[in-house]
């Protein structure tokens, strides 16, 4: 019996059409930590503000200049940290929206 594997069939389709010059989708994420480590699934539990310099909002800017023709879906997010803990978070995301780039999130506001 044959199945239609629909993930494979996307993923070959992909492979097959895509030009891995351009890029589909640049993620982004910025943040140092999180100010919560209060969501169960996450395994950042305890983490320490991640070390070393981070990313300021004109060089972010001067890398989207270089992938802005391929016009990538722009994802900011992180993994064990909240991208809003950026010290300037504001600007990334305005540097982003400033070059009407696509954008897709995953930020925690939290009210206080
Ligand atoms: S990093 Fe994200 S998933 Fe983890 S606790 Fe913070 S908001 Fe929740």
């Amino acid at each position: 019996m044959y199945t239609f594997n629909y993930g494979c069939h996307f993923f070959r389709q992909l492979v097959r059409l895509h030009d891995p010059a351009r890029p589909l989708q640049v993620e982004i994420h910025p943040g140092l930590h999180c100010d919560r480590y209060q969501c169960p699934h996450c395994f950042g539990h305890g983490q320490r503000p991640l070390p070393g310099k981070v990313l300021s909002a004109p060089e972010l800017g001067r890398a989207l200049d270089d992938v802005m023709a391929v016009d990538p879906l722009i994802i900011v997010s992180g993994i064990t940290t909240e991208p809003l803990t950026h010290p300037e978070a504001p600007a990334l995301l305005q540097a982003i929206r400033s070059r009407g780039l696509r954008l897709e999130r995953n930020l925690t506001i939290q009210s206080r």
